[in-house]
């Protein structure tokens, strides 16, 4: 019968090993880019931030408010700042984003404006377009401008969550 030597014997259990551990590393990165991909997916607001566009759509009433969102510089998906755009026009039935205002190489993740009608949290179609164009988190705030009056939505409209953190 044919037998293995002792020495060889010995340096199979060690690849054995080193095997389990290659796959246990495998299954550790998969677990942890699967846990990152859902961290990217995930957007946040800053409780600040929100608090703060609710007062200026309350201060704009009647008027509707617009700004961009823009994200915190190590935080991708946390939104930490509204920028007002220079020469924004705002009436009681709507509001226009000056493209032309914005800075060379701002960065921003979406955009925000109220709807000065309550309950009126369902984008129109005109806000569907603007959507498409400016980023992939878009928040609709609507009268009384409380806690829970506002709403997000993506890029293609459809009502996303939004973590206030
Ligand atoms: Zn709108």
């Amino acid at each position: 019968m044919w037998s293995v030597p002792a020495e060889h014997e010995a340096d199979g259990v060690f690849v054995m090993i080193n095997v389990v551990i290659i796959n246990i590393k495998k299954i550790i990165r998969k677990e942890t880019r699967k846990k990152e991909k859902t961290e990217e997916r995930e957007i946040c607001i800053l409780r600040e931030t929100l608090d703060f566009i609710l007062s200026a759509c309350m201060s704009t009433h009647p008027n509707e408010f617009v700004g961009l969102l823009t994200t915190d510089k190590g935080a991708r998906n946390l939104i930490s700042d509204v920028i007002i755009l220079p020469g924004t026009h705002s009436s009681a039935f709507s509001a226009y984003l000056r493209e032309d205002m914005i800075p060379l190489g701002m960065r921003f993740i979406g955009t925000v404006h109220s709807h000065p009608h309550p309950h009126a949290s369902h984008p129109s179609a005109r806000d569907m377009h603007v959507f498409a164009r400016f980023g992939k988190c878009h928040i609709i705030t609507f009268f009384p401008y409380c806690e829970s009056c506002w709403k997000c939505y993506n890029a293609s409209g459809r009502e996303i969550s939004l973590r206030v953190i």
